[in-house]
């Protein structure tokens, strides 16, 4: 049945990477499996279809990011 982890979906990382990669891994992976807003459309349905390289199901938009994530996740301006 395997071992549950504390670290999520990092959890099939071995021992090997130690607790504070996979905790990063985990993170990063909990944000990817979050819908991301198209920076055009601003609908959610923007997928990641290469490292680094980002589609909008929706309008067809496509960019580039970070290799984990559309973008950096900004504090609110103003
Ligand atoms: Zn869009």
């Amino acid at each position: 049945m395997g071992r549950k982890k504390k670290v999520g979906s990092a959890g099939r990382f071995g021992q090997r990477y130690g607790r504070k990669v996979r905790q990063i891994v985990a993170e990063i992976e909990k944000i990817q499996k979050q819908r991301h807003i198209c920076p055009k459309c601003n609908m959610p349905y923007v997928k990641r279809i290469a490292k680094g390289i980002w589609q909008c199901k929706k309008c067809g938009n496509k960019f580039t990011g970070l290799a984990y994530y559309p973008k950096v996740m900004e504090k609110k301006k103003g």
